[in-house]
């Protein structure tokens, strides 16, 4: 931040943390970026798409890479070929996910042809879709500290707490991005919409119901935090008309309601795709790349940075961070190899 403010920029801290530059404009910062590299002694190629790369040992030079590049030119969007030979390469071609913004997953097909290992690249902080999704209507509906548990084959496979969204579909915000990548299609899924535990939620309801016998249940789901819209559906769900008092509410319908509220059951119709996916789980196998020079342990000369090497982290700025961080190591490597 200090080196960009240097140049101009402006940043603001988020309430969660997060920053962004004032003015939103991305590309005034890689503009920033792209100038200090060529004032450095860079030459920027760009509109190329590398399609693979060999090694050939060249009389008097020894070994090189060889890289075959396609150039788009336009604006006739006129396709030429070109060849370039490197001592050293680094590929930092990103995940597979969003593929409008370039990573199409090329990277890994460019490591394996070189001898890599690539762990199965999967999509990681992807919304999940809901089978038969009842709760379409609170779509933009967003809780703090909810809880998102998944079975499969009735067995337990994840508990979290985080901050959920409801989608059009089914499910997203960071709760479900995190968990994304351990869940599949088929897995029941529990979610508790109250931030209150579910322990702590049906003693506070019993308290109220008890306290205030002639309050509409409802109007107690709505003491305990629940939004509005969906305190209404879940009272409507569990059995309960608009105007039923706590005095009358069964047993089995109160515990019904709690858990609607606390474990309300879903299943998962698929888990979102490469398209939607913000991050790619896998790709090139770590114990084959240094870490402290992100050079290959396979192929002299061969560099990784970001998201192509087989790291995800949770939604926060994790990924960022990672792909920063590799590519300083990175840099520092390829400096330090004569
Ligand atoms: C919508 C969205 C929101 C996100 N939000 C966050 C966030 O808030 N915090 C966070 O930490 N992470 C976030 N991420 C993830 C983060 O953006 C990535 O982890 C990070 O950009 C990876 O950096 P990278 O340099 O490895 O790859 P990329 O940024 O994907 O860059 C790879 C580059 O390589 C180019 N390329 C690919 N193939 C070739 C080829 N064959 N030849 C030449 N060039 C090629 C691509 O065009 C691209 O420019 C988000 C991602 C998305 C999609």
């Amino acid at each position: 931040m200090a080196w960009f403010g240097a140049k101009g920029h402006e940043f603001e801290t988020e309430e969660n943390g997060k920053v962004f530059p004032v003015n939103r404009n991305a590309q005034a910062l890689l503009d920033s970026l792209a100038g200090a590299a060529v004032e450095n002694g860079a030459a920027l190629r760009s509109s190329r798409r590398v399609l693979s790369i060999g090694r050939e040992v060249f009389p008097g030079e020894g070994t090189l890479f060889t890289l075959a590049v396609e150039r788009a030119a336009a604006p006739e969007s006129t396709v030429s070929m070109e060849t370039y030979r490197a001592r050293r390469v680094l590929i930092a071609t990103g995940g597979a996910s969003y593929p409008g913004t370039g990573s199409t997953g090329d990277g890994y097909s460019l490591a394996a042809s070189l001898g890599h290992a690539i762990q199965d690249p999967k999509p990681a902080l992807a919304p999940i879709y809901i089978e038969d999704f009842h709760l379409a209507s609170h779509a933009g509906l967003s809780f703090k500290n909810a809880g998102f548990a998944v079975r499969r084959g009735g067995a337990l496979v994840l508990s979290r707490t985080g901050d959920l969204l409801i989608t059009h579909q089914g499910l997203s915000g960071p709760l479900i991005l995190d968990a994304s990548a351990a869940t599949e299609a088929g897995d029941t899924v529990e979610i508790r919409f109250s931030s209150l535990g579910a322990g702590q939620f049906k003693t506070s309801f019993e308290t109220l119901a008890a306290a205030n016998p002639r309050k509409a249940v409802r109007t107690l789901v709505l003491e305990l935090g629940l939004p509005k819209a969906l305190a209404e559906s879940l009272c409507a769900m569990a059995g309960f008309g608009p105007e039923d008092r706590a005095a009358d509410a069964p047993r089995a319908k109160r515990e019904r309601l709690c858990v609607l509220a606390c474990a309300h059951p879903m299943r998962i119709q698929r888990v979102g795709g490469f398209e939607l996916a913000m991050a790619t789980a896998g790709g090139v196998a770590l114990p084959e790349v240094n870490p402290s020079t992100m050079e290959s342990r396979l192929v002299p000369g061969l560099y990784f940075a970001g998201e192509t090497l087989d790291f995800v982290g949770d939604t926060g700025g994790y990924n960022l961070q990672a792909a920063f961080s590799t590519a300083f190591a990175a840099a520092k490597g390829l400096c330090l190899r004569p």
